[in-house]
């Protein structure tokens, strides 16, 4: 009698998560993808532009999302995560030329609110402490709701760690998302929030190794393999239409459905995702960064918000960018490079450059679009569903679709 198998849709991050999860416990493994590679929008690109590969964004996970570091150990790709051996997070403001270091202490009792050395300058210690309200807030509430938004301390901190790590503005994000990321990373303790970076790039941390370690296990990774349809009977999916060609599942087979919110409605009747989205920019600049600028730097009173040093590039990040969409490209690289000169003293010419929207880069982290968020199980018995914007409880980062890919293998193979 054949293996039940498990066919994934999808080779983003949750699909190949949920692939690698199904497979090393013995699964019949089956992905399929529609693009001509993986990773989804967590990929690395040969830029003809710049003739050297890039990453379509950069990708800050931190040292608490356990999920991430499960998983690029078990593809053996820890050591491509790099970061510094304690919480260090370097800010400049670009109104006042101000420049600090926040420095969470190691451990979970945060002593580091008590030393000025150590905490965002001109602020105090009881300033900290307006994160109580955050915490105690409603599924309904927005940060701006459970946080006073015209503080030092907002502006320098809260705000461009939020925006970061919700993709949307803190005034309208969700506070439950928010307390959801401080919870595991802020206040697990400085060991929870070591910023680390795939410095060569994405796909060699969480893509090829995925893959890799995929095929070696006989699961069998297919692209251009777009699905289009499923055939649903009394309880169950009873076939995947990929156009050229229809895969009938057999009793014991499922589907982990690991697709984007925007086309997951399409393929599932009656689906309630999320339906709003936000952009992420990046800009990308080919120069030799001089050694005393760090690894990663937080800018605030500026466009850009995040610097992140390469060894052959300047890469910049904004979040929840829609209002940058349609500025025209070359304006923009002018704009934001001024800015990135005048934190890295780099000379005003501009180098060559690439600039990345990512319009639908992740769903608002909006109350509203947190409740539409489905779980994992479906009406179907053996149709789970995975990806950053189902029901995880976190914003859409990494740490969220790889949980949400763990968990849909998970049932898929329970119901099996
Ligand atoms: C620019 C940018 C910066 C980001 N920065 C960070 C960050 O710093 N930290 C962080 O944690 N997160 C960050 N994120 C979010 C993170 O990239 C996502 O949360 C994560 O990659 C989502 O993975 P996923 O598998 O859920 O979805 P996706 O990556 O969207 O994967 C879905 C896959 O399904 C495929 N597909 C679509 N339709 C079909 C179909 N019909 N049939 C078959 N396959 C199909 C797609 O091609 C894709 O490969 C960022 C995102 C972007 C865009």
């Amino acid at each position: 009698m054949s293996r039940p198998t498990l066919h994934i849709v999808g080779a983003g991050l949750a699909g190949l998560a949920a692939a690698l999860r199904a497979g090393s416990i013995g699964a019949d493994v089956v992905v399929h993808e529609a693009a001509g590679t993986a990773g989804g929008r967590c990929r690395s690109y040969h830029d003809n532009v710049l003739g050297t590969t890039i990453d379509n964004g950069n990708h800050l996970v931190m040292s608490g999302n356990h999920a991430t570091l499960d998983y690029v150990r078990r593809i053996g790709a820890e050591h491509r995560l790099h970061g510094p051996p304690t919480p260090l997070f370097p800010f400049v403001d670009l109104a006042s030329n101000e420049r600090w270091c926040l420095q969470p202490n190691p451990g979970r009792l945060p002593w580091w609110i008590f030393d000025r050395t150590r905490r965002v300058p001109r602020t105090r210690a009881a300033d900290y402490l307006g994160l109580v309200r955050l915490l105690w807030a409603g599924s309904q509430a927005s940060v701006a709701d459970a946080m006073a938004s015209e503080s030092r301390l907002y502006e320098r901190l809260w705000r461009p760690v939020l925006l970061a790590a919700l993709n949307t503005d803190p005034s309208e994000a969700s506070a439950a998302l928010a307390t959801a990321v401080l919870r595991e990373t802020l206040m697990a303790g400085g060991d929870a929030c070591r910023p680390l970076v795939a410095t060569q790039g994405l796909a060699s941390a969480f893509i090829d190794p995925a893959l890799e370690c995929l095929r070696a296990g006989g699961a069998r990774v297919g692209f251009a393999r777009r699905l289009r349809a499923m055939a649903f009977g009394t309880g169950r999916v009873e076939a995947l239409d990929f156009g050229d060609d229809v895969v009938k599942l057999g009793a014991c087979d499922s589907v982990v459905l690991a697709v984007p919110a925007w086309v997951a409605t399409t393929l599932v009747p009656g689906l309630s995702a999320p339906s709003e989205f936000r952009a992420i920019l990046n800009a990308h600049f080919l120069v030799n960064p001089p050694a005393a600028v760090a690894p990663i730097t937080g800018v605030v009173n500026g466009t850009i918000e995040w610097i992140f040093a390469f060894a052959d590039r300047l890469s910049v990040t904004i979040s929840g960018a829609d209002r940058l969409l349609d500025v025209p490209r070359e304006e923009l690289a002018r704009s934001l490079w001024q800015e990135v000169a005048a934190v890295t003293g780099l000379a005003a010419t501009l180098p060559p450059w690439q600039i990345i929207k990512e319009r639908r880069a992740t769903f608002a982290a909006l109350p509203a679009q947190d409740a539409k968020r489905p779980p994992a199980a479906t009406a179907w018995g053996n149709l789970l569903l995975a990806g950053d914007w189902t029901a995880t409880g976190l914003p859409a980062t990494i740490e969220g679709a790889i949980r949400s890919g763990n968990r849909a293998a998970d049932l898929a193979l329970q119901a099996a």
